[in-house]
This record gives C-alpha cells, sequence and structure tokens, in this order.
C-alpha cells in the first residue's frame, strides 16, 4: 500500500516479545521489564493472522524481535507460519545470537532466510559492560552456529557509542574480511532515559568512514544503510544513519509491537491497536497506520529525544 507520502509500504517489523536475556545499557533498564499478562499480548495466532492482515495491504517482507526474539518459547513455530503466508516473500530475524546454537538449524529451517546479529564490542568485558549480564563467548557461539546453519545473508549490526566502541571500528569493519558477514554501524539513538549517555556518546556515521579510509562505496541494496566494501572483503560495510541524516524520505516500513500496537514510525507515540480484532478489524487498522505514517520523526539527538514512549525493547528497533 501506498502511504499519503507516496511511499510504498512493503517491510512489517514484529517484536514478538518485550523480554530479553540481555539488558543492554542504550534499550532497556537493568532490573529488565515487568513480565505483563498474557492477555495483554498479542497470541501467535494473532500475529499470524495480523501478518496475513498485513501481506493482503502489500506487505512482502517481515522482520522478527524483540525484546529477544528467541527467548519466545513458540519462535520457531510463529516463523515457520509466518513464512508460510501467501504474498510473505521474506523473514528476516534479529537476535543476540546467545540461543542460536540450540536454535539457528530450526529457525532456518523454518524459512528465515536472514539473520541479523548484535554485537557492540569484541573485548568480553566491554561487552559484560555494556550488555550489562552478557557472555561474550556466548555470542562466538551463536555466531559459530548462525554461519554452519547457511542463512543466505548474516549482518552484525553495532550500535556507535563515542568513548566506547569509537576506538573498535577498525576490528570490527574487519570481520567483513574474515567472514562472510555485512558489519553495519547504527548511530545510537535517544530512546532510554537510563543509560548515562551523554551528547559525546551520540556520534554520526561519518566517524566510520575516517576511520576506514580504504573502504569503497558499493551499490545501495534497497535497504537504509549506505554500503562500503574495504578491499579483499568477503562482506559489506553498512552505515545507519537514523540521528545525522534521517531516510524517512524512503522508509518502507511499519512496526508490530508484542501488544499489539502498530507503530508507523518508530519515534511517534502514534499507535493502532489490533489485539482482539478479527482479520477485518486488524487489516482496517494496518490499513490506517500506513496511510497516517508520518513524513520524518522529527529531531532526533541527545536533547531531542525520541517520542516513542517506550524502550527500544518495547519496540524492536
Ligand atoms: N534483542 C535483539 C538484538 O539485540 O539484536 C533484537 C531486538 S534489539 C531492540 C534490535 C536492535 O536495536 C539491536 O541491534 C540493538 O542494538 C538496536 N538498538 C537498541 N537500542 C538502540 C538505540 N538506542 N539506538 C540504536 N539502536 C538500538
Ligand atoms: Fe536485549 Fe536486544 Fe535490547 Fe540488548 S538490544 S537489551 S539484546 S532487546
Amino acid at each position: 500500500m501506498i502511504d499519503q507520502f507516496g511511499r510504498s509500504i512493503t517491510y512489517l517489523r514484529i517484536s514478538v516479545t518485550e523480554l530479553c536475556n540481555l539488558r543492554c545499557r542504550y534499550c532497556m533498564p537493568a532490573e529488565g521489564v515487568c513480565k505483563r499478562s498474557h492477555l495483554d499480548m498479542l497470541t501467535e495466532d494473532e500475529m499470524i493472522q495480523a501478518v496475513e492482515a498485513a501481506a493482503s495491504l502489500g506487505i512482502t517482507k517481515l522482520r522478527i524481535t524483540g525484546g529477544e526474539p528467541l527467548v519466545k518459547k513458540n519462535i520457531v513455530s510463529i516463523c515457520r507460519r509466518a513464512a508460510a503466508v501467501t504474498g510473505i516473500q521474506e523473514v528476516c530475524l534479529t537476535t543476540n545470537g546467545v540461543l542460536l546454537p540450540e536454535l539457528a538449524k530450526p529457525l532456518h529451517e523454518a524459512g528465515v532466510r536472514r539473520l541479523n546479529l548484535s554485537l557492540d564490542t569484541l573485548n568480553p568485558e566491554k561487552y559484560a559492560y555494556i550488555t550489562r549480564i552478557g557472555d561474550l563467548n556466548r555470542f562466538w557461539e551463536g555466531f559459530h552456529a548462525a554461519l554452519e546453519a547457511g542463512f543466505e545473508k548474516i549482518k552484525i549490526n553495532a550500535v556507535l557509542m563515542g568513548g566506547f566502541n569509537d576506538d573498535e571500528i577498525i576490528p570490527l569493519a574487519q570481520m567483513t574480511k574474515q567472514y562472510p558477514v555485512d558489519m553495519r554501524f547504527i548511530e545510537m539513538m535517544p530512546m532510554y532515559d537510563g543509560g548515562d549517555f551523554d551528547s559525546s556518546a551520540y556520534i554520526p556515521y561519518t566517524r566510520v568512514l575516517e576511520k576506514l579510509p580504504d573502504a569503497v562505496p558499493v551499490q545501495q541494496d534497497g535497504g537504509v544503510a549506505k554500503l562500503y566494501c574495504l578491499p579483499g572483503a568477503l562482506g559489506n560495510i553498512g552505515l545507519i544513519s537514523p540521528v545525522s541524516a534521517h531516510f524517512c524520505a524512503d522508509c518502507n516500513r511499519i512496526r508490530l509491537t508484542a501488544d499489539g500496537k502498530v507503530k508507523p514510525c518508530l519515534h511517534s507515540n502514534v499507535e493502532y491497536a489490533l489485539k482482539g480484532l478479527d482479520f477485518a478489524g486488524m487489516r482496517g487498522q494496518l490499513e490506517k497506520a500506513i496511510w497516517n505514517k508520518p513524513a520524518w520523526h522529527g529531531d532526533l539527538d541527545a536533547v531531542h529525544r525520541s517520542q516513542a514512549g517506550r524502550n527500544m525493547n518495547q519496540i524492536g528497533g
């Protein structure tokens, strides 16, 4: 479906849970989130009905996210059923990777073809710090399980944080020489208030290019990342700049939260509820959400915080 600004909306990101087995400082509070009544959350059947309604409006690509999608007990079934919906051409998933040793193969068999893994640092102490409870060894086990499972594409996402990982841009980028993966640097968005990040932490994507003078531009693949490649690399470097150079004019996505709210824009608190509706009701709400997608997300920086009204674990990134 085309929105009122002429953008073709073909991509739905579904957060299947708000819960997570990590506590990244830019994403959610140290104490985690209060587990909410399952009565408030979409059931698996409702999620699949929402996908069917979205597909009937022209959605062709899905990304399953969270919270951490792999802590959801029925994640493989959700992915399998979503991938089988008529009109859905591509199912991708974003994960912190911790549970991939058990789940990489079942997810691939269920129809997930592309995987994004989050990794902000190669240093075990810094990883434990930024995730508050994570063990970097667990990430590597998940990463290798993903490589072995045969996904079409694996991308690593690093949130750029001045004073934390800007000194690791080169080694992180060099992962594209060692492994057949893309490395994507994402500007940190001012979502969660309690993370102790001052304005110096919000660094622009151009900092990556300053550190990688050998990187050459490569053709866009239709996504939101500006793409570069290091000489001899097996994968690309992607730069994603929601803060310093927003890409709202080309935004083709809407989001569905685990409690059944469609968000036309990540940074707006306008939401359309799907919980409890039948197919026609869901389709109607999705249609309204797409049509009313705002032209852009407004100013975003250390001073102008996101107006999403939720932390990132409650939206899905
Ligand atoms: N738990 C999974 C993971 O970490 O990959 C999926 C959900 S997580 C919310 C999705 C993505 O959002 C991750 O790559 C994470 O790094 C990113 N993210 C979370 N908070 C962010 C923020 N404040 N700014 C930019 N990216 C953020
Ligand atoms: Fe969990 Fe992902 Fe948020 Fe980290 S970024 S706390 S792994 S949901």
